[in-house]
């Protein structure tokens, strides 16, 4: 088993340090270009949906990730807003910010690009997205 913990603020100009630094942990492991490419796509958009819809202003993002033998799993966490209802947020073009030309994607793009997507959020207390994908 192998681990690894950042949080840093949820600005957006950290969202390519997130998605870097995710990537650059699993990279011993020789991982494909597709495998790569796809976690790097998920934890993006998990980390802007915190950096974007979990807070107003300030606030922090936490990641952790852990690899055990080919199975990568990672958790995009943030102590924001919460999700008041999360069936609803997962469907496809589903978005509460319309007006900012958001497409309500994340979720579904999350979700066809890694093996299992687990959304778990209370209103006022956070969202924590855990994903897993096993490296081909
Ligand atoms: P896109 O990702 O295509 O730019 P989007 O962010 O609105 O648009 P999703 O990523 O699918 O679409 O998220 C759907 C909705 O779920 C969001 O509009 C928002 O209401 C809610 N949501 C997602 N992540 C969070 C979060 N971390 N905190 C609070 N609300 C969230
Ligand atoms: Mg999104």
């Amino acid at each position: 088993m192998n681990k690894m913990e950042i949080k840093f603020d949820a600005l957006s100009q950290n969202e390519s340090f997130a998605r870097l630094a995710v990537s650059g942990f699993l990279l011993y492991k020789n991982p494909s270009v597709n495998d790569m490419e796809d976690i790097k796509m998920a934890v993006s958009e998990a980390v802007t949906n915190s950096i974007i819809h979990g807070y107003d202003n300030e606030g922090t993002v936490r990641i952790y990730c852990e690899i055990e033998d080919n199975d990568f799993m990672v958790e995009i966490e943030d102590y924001g807003k919460g999700i008041e209802n999360i069936e609803l947020a997962r469907k496809p073009l589903y978005t509460t910010k319309p007006q900012e030309e958001r497409s309500g994607m994340g979720f579904t793009i999350m979700e066809a690009f890694m093996d299992k997507v687990l959304v778990s959020s209370e209103k006022s207390k956070g969202t924590k997205i855990t994903m897993y994908k096993e490296l081909k």
